[in-house]
């Protein structure tokens, strides 16, 4: 992989961050869903997102065209009873 240099990234007063297009290139990050961030004792580790639920962030999403997991299909069905 090409050498990326290192970046310092200014954040926004709510915590928002861009990821430098290079990087977004170099990873396989797509121009929108999830980042993963993962935290270990030092580091913060970003990875492209797999395909997960749009409301909770959950991997096990029954299809990649409808990426919702089990569990807020399940809320919002529960939503659509109280509705009636
Ligand atoms: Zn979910």
């Amino acid at each position: 992989m090409q050498k990326l240099p290192t970046y310092y990234l200014p954040m926004e007063k709510n915590g928002r961050v861009v990821i430098p297009k290079p990087i977004r290139d170099a990873f396989g990050f797509s121009s929108a869903g999830f980042v993963r961030a993962t935290v270990t004792d030092d580091k913060i580790i970003l990875e492209s997102g797999k395909t997960v639920c749009k409301f909770c962030g959950n991997e096990s999403v029954l299809c990649e065209d409808f990426p919702i997991c089990p569990e807020c299909i399940e809320k919002i069905n529960e939503l659509n009873e109280l509705k009636k």
